[in-house]
């Protein structure tokens, strides 16, 4: 894949980019051996003043980088400024957690004297240099959710960015350069993803982590199994969205279609299946697909665009093709089900498909098992709670979930039984700062986000006095 921004808006190429050759990439990894040798003994003080740096950097760029981000890969700018917003806030949110986050941990004193010890802790240090493989969906919120916390622990970071979003990449680096971080803290390495294996083989490379796709994960997860290094991946998912008879149907409806169409439909966490009780099957049916078919789709740069164009021509392809399968095996698209018409001014040679429902999916289509990147919804009926949460978790994936109920049994009984990172109740999956976020199954491994995010990438160092 080239390294290049083109508009996929327009399939227009707007700039092209040489990937770093080997001596450089030699130069940024010894750059980033020595910066933590020094940036390892900064304190919680120190660092925080660094990253809320950043994140007033960041606040006064948005308009600028949210327009970058559109051009690269398609979002919404309102989204893409919304991003960035969201970005600025988990930075200082680290900021000024981390130092509580990572304080000394005490066990039991009865525990401490029955180790022989007359004093013990765990003490959480920093690894060293992190390389983190990332997507374009999200080009500055995955980053950052890695950066800040892997920043604040005392690490230094080594981005290999997606080929699609170098601008991003390149912002990224000079952002923390420009809010004072020490050379070598944090650095772009524009390579395409050939170049991984080297750079993690690399002695001075101590852990990676991963958001993007399976194949991707997998092999990332094996180079570092074989060099005994520590990975955490995020890759995607097919999140189930359960609607139960007592849910407040017109909410559910509303939120399903943020859920669905957010970012162009390319989100992991996006709700992708809608299992939903007969009991309100046809209403939620009708309100869901209306609120889809009432999407505005165009240009991402214009404000009141809802849906923009998928990130790339291949991305467009592979959910044609999930589509085209489930129809030919008999799903019928309630809305959508193709590129939407009427675009002009050149719109028409960008990568949009029409956000679509799908009823009548069965499991020997494609789309049952195989995660839809794009604003296609999977619409499932069912008779009752036990046959949604087996429905819900008739899936390789296991990112989040979400459900719609007044019911406390119910509640306790998703909360026990569906497989996944997280069970969110009467609203959509949304990533935060103090909440961990994360997957089981084939999303992944690892948490990002909250203590147990920056603990990912720490030394829990046991100190004892005899
Ligand atoms: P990829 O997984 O291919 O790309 C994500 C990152 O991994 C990029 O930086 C990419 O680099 C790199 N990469 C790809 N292959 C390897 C490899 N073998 N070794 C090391 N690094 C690698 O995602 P795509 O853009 O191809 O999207 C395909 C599918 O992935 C989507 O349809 C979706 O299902 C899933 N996905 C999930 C995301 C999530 O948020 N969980 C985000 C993006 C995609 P390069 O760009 O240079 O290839």
């Amino acid at each position: 894949m080239p390294i290049a921004t083109v508009n996929p808006a327009n399939g227009e190429t707007l700039r092209t980019f040489d990937a770093l050759e080997a001596d450089e990439i030699e130069r940024r990894l010894t750059a980033a051996d020595a910066a933590f040798r020094e940036y390892r003994t900064t304190g919680f003080a120190e660092r925080a003043r660094l990253l809320d740096r950043a994140a007033d950097l960041l606040d006064e760029d948005q308009q600028d980088i949210a327009r970058t981000m559109t051009l690269e890969m398609g979002k919404p700018v309102s989204a893409a400024r919304a991003e960035a917003a969201k970005c600025a806030k988990a930075m200082r949110w680290y900021a000024a957690h981390a130092e509580e986050l990572l304080a000394d941990e005490h066990p039991a004193p009865a525990d401490v004297e029955d180790s022989g010890a007359s004093r013990a802790f765990v003490r959480y240090r920093p690894l060293g240099p992190v390389l983190a493989v990332m997507p374009w969906n999200f080009p500055l919120w995955q980053v950052v959710r890695f950066a800040a916390p892997a920043l604040m622990a005392g690490n230094t970071g080594l981005l290999k960015h997606a080929s699609n979003v170098p601008q991003t990449a390149l912002y990224l680096g000079d952002l923390f350069r420009r809010a004072g971080f020490p050379a070598g803290c944090f650095q772009t390495l524009l390579v395409g993803s050939k170049a991984v294996e080297g750079i993690l083989r690399d002695r001075r490379v101590v852990a990676a982590t991963l958001t993007g796709s399976e194949p991707a994960g997998r092999s990332v997860a094996s180079v570092a199994g074989d060099e005994v290094k520590h990975t955490v991946l995020e890759l995607g998912g097919s999140d189930p969205y359960l609607v139960l008879p007592s849910a407040d149907v017109a909410k559910a409806a509303r939120t399903a279609v943020t859920a669905r169409a957010q970012n162009n439909g390319q989100s992991c966490i996006a709700a992708k299946r809608f299992i939903v009780h007969t009991a309100v099957y046809e209403e939620f049916a009708e309100r869901f697909t209306v609120g889809m078919r009432d999407l505005t789709v165009g240009d991402p740069l214009e404000e009141s665009t809802d849906v923009g164009p998928l990130a790339s021509e291949q991305g467009r392809a592979d959910l044609e093709e999930l589509v085209d399968d489930a129809v030919r095996r008999g799903a019928s698209a309630l809305c959508g089900g193709g590129r939407p018409g009427g675009l002009r001014g050149g719109l028409e040679n960008g990568w949009f498909y029409a956000p679509t429902v799908l009823a009548g999916i069965t499991s020997d289509m494609r789309i049952h098992h195989e995660e839809t990147f794009g604003p296609v919804a999977s619409l499932y009926r069912v008779d009752s709670l036990d046959e949604a949460v087996e429905l819900a978790n008739d899936t390789p994936f296991g990112l989040s979930s979400n459900v719609w109920t007044r019911d406390t049994e119910e509640t306790e009984r998703c909360i026990r039984d569906l497989e996944a990172g997280g069970v969110f109740f009467n609203g959509m999956t949304a990533s935060h700062p103090a909440l961990p976020f994360g997957g089981v199954k084939r999303s992944g491994y690892g948490r990002e986000l909250a203590g147990h995010g920056i603990r990912e990438f720490c030394n829990a160092t046991t100190v004892w006095f005899g």
